[in-house]
């Protein structure tokens, strides 16, 4: 495959953005640029090099993304892998594009190891630590040509990637509501982490495939018909078949039986209007029964992530239940580029400014980022404030950190080194007495960052401050410190005699007055009764070894007293 002609990218980007001659111009530089950058570099596949990022920017084009991105897109690789310093870019191509390439890079060196734990908190820090979604963008983008070349790598760096892929980018792009970005992306991966139920679910589709064609087309010709006869015309009706990353999660789900899978094919119809979804809704369920439970209005109740579409299963032709999509043109293009489309949405449209601050929000926790910036869209329409709050952090209450062997732990903001170690462990906290972030040693008051990487030096036997009190972030942190330092002014404060004696009248008396003759305390006192001798066990207010050695001599002189057990107690 020869590299993206300038023309083809020129044109896909003009395609979407008006009044874009200086873009193309810019556009145009970067691509000669990165064309000498890598010149005479080779891709794993043999290609040139050039053609990676020609295809990244490509990408990032046909998702309607601003020149910037673009140019950025194209010359995301150069600081990295060929000789040009950061210097250079920022002089030829300005300061932002060398912001999102420098943001793509520290992306590239957050790897995901395979550690279940740590897959959600590196998702966040990804997205924490970007600080501008085009880098994530052109990030996604940069992976998406990297996993349809994957084949030409080693194998063992096929599989790391591929888990990384499945178990961080695809969820970040959904999240992003990018569906067929992530799906695209889970289907690459599969056939890399699950080699064997890849080769099985190829052999069992396949022989249905034809079959299942002959069925799509049937059921296609009806609706069509009977939408005709409603006066709906729908933009597009296609079929598509399940991707094989989710038919696989359905036929665990189902016992690996095929013939269980409602939904191989499904049918989505795109239409002008809303009014006209709901419609085709009820000219499909004239057509043929709904199977109960799964119709999904997600127009009126839209999912987490921004995504819209009605959907419902009807006992079709045959009485074989098929899935429906309806959705409008909009909705579609959301859910093909997700936080993309918005992005783009959002600059060529402008109206009003905005009234109220970013701030109130920073409060909300766990709202998804597209609602997010579905709220920034009423807040922000005109471009350079929506590209402003695109920068702010969108975890504004999270930090991201690493430990030396890149496991992320998260804190609240503010947290500091003794806040890490306790989360890391108890003990590591307890005998906390300096931290290194990112090689050099701070105060253990520090105030942590996302993406420091913190090493905590301990020391055996190390008791904490009570100063930590003071600066410590986390409430657990709090009370581990309040925890240690009570047992550290604790240690060891009592002394208990286990007493056998003979039972005469005037024992207890006579031992009770050895105490107060040497003024010790008495904590408290019990008798056992035995089947020969009684015991008495007394605990009393000695923290010293000796002094409580000298009250044992005094007890043993006891008349009656057969034999003394001293213990010392916290
Ligand atoms: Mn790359």
């Amino acid at each position: 495959m020869s590299a993206v002609s300038l023309k083809t990218l020129c044109d896909t980007y003009t395609a979407h953005h008006a009044q874009s001659l200086a873009d193309c111009e810019h556009i145009r530089e970067a691509y000669m640029f990165a064309q000498q950058a890598h010149h005479g570099q080779k891709r794993a596949s043999g290609e040139e090099y050039f053609t990676h990022v020609a295809q990244t920017a490509l990408q990032l084009a046909q998702w309607r993304l601003d020149a910037t991105s673009i140019i950025a897109g194209l010359l995301h690789d150069t600081i990295e892998d060929c000789a040009i310093t950061p210097q250079i870019i920022k002089e030829k191509f300005g300061e932002e594009i060398l912001f999102l390439i420098e943001g793509v890079t520290k992306l590239g060196k957050l790897q995901y190891k395979g550690k279940e734990r740590g897959a959600e908190s590196l998702r966040k820090m990804m997205l924490a630590v970007t600080h501008d979604l085009r880098v994530i963008f052109i990030k996604l983008s940069d992976r998406l040509h990297n996993m349809k070349t994957l084949s030409h790598l080693p194998v063992a760096k096929q599989r790391r990637i591929a888990l990384e892929t499945s178990e961080i980018y695809a969820p970040i792009a959904s999240r992003l509501g990018m569906q067929n970005v992530s799906g695209e992306l889970e289907d690459l991966a599969f056939p890399y982490t699950h080699p064997d139920q890849y080769l099985w679910i190829k052999k069992n589709l396949k022989e249905s495939y034809e079959k299942r064609n002959q069925y799509v087309l049937q059921v296609r010709a009806i609706v069509e018909q009977k939408l005709k006869e409603t006066n709906i015309h729908p933009i597009t009706i296609d079929s598509r078949a399940k991707r094989v990353s989710s038919l696989y999660k359905k036929l665990v789900a189902n016992d690996m039986d095929i013939e269980r899978i409602y939904d191989l094919v499904a049918l989505r119809i795109i239409v002008h209007t809303v009014e006209e979804c709901y419609l085709v809704l009820g000219a499909i369920h004239s057509l043929w029964k709904p199977l109960p439970g799964k119709i999904k209005d997600y127009i009126a109740l839209p999912k987490i992530n921004g995504y819209q579409s009605l959907h419902t299963t009807v006992f079709c032709v045959d009485n074989k239940p098929t899935e429906f999509q309806i959705r409008t043109q909009e909705m579609h293009e959301q859910s093909e580029h997700g936080a993309a489309a918005h992005w783009f949405y959002e600059i060529t449209k402008n109206t009003k400014s905005y009234a109220k601050n970013i701030s109130q929000k920073a409060g909300e926790k766990d709202s998804s980022i597209v609602k997010q910036l579905q709220e920034w869209q009423n807040q922000f329409p005109g471009s350079q404030e929506f590209t402003d709050a695109l920068k702010l952090d969108l975890f504004s209450d999270r930090i991201f950190t690493l430990t030396p062997r890149g496991e992320v732990i998260d804190l609240p903001i503010d947290a500091t080194p003794v806040d890490f170690a306790y989360r890391i462990h108890t003990e590591i906290g307890d005998s906390c007495i300096g931290a290194k972030v990112n090689g050099k040693i701070v105060h253990l008051d520090y105030r942590l960052q996302s993406g420091d990487i913190v090493e905590i030096l301990t020391q055996k036997n190390k008791k904490p401050s009570e100063s930590w009190i003071h600066f410590v972030k986390t409430k657990y942190a709090t009370r581990k410190v309040k925890n240690a330092i009570r047992k550290k002014t604790a240690l060891p404060q009592k002394t208990e005699y286990k007493i056998i004696c003979e039972a005469r009248i005037g024992m207890v008396k006579d031992i009770l007055s050895v105490l107060s003759r040497n003024r010790i305390p008495l904590i408290s006192i019990n008798t056992f009764e035995n089947e020969r001798f009684p015991m008495i066990k007394i605990l009393v207010d000695i923290s010293e070894r000796k002094k409580a050695e000298q009250l044992f001599l005094k007890l043993r002189k006891v008349d009656g007293v057969r034999e003394i057990n001293l213990r010392m107690v916290e």
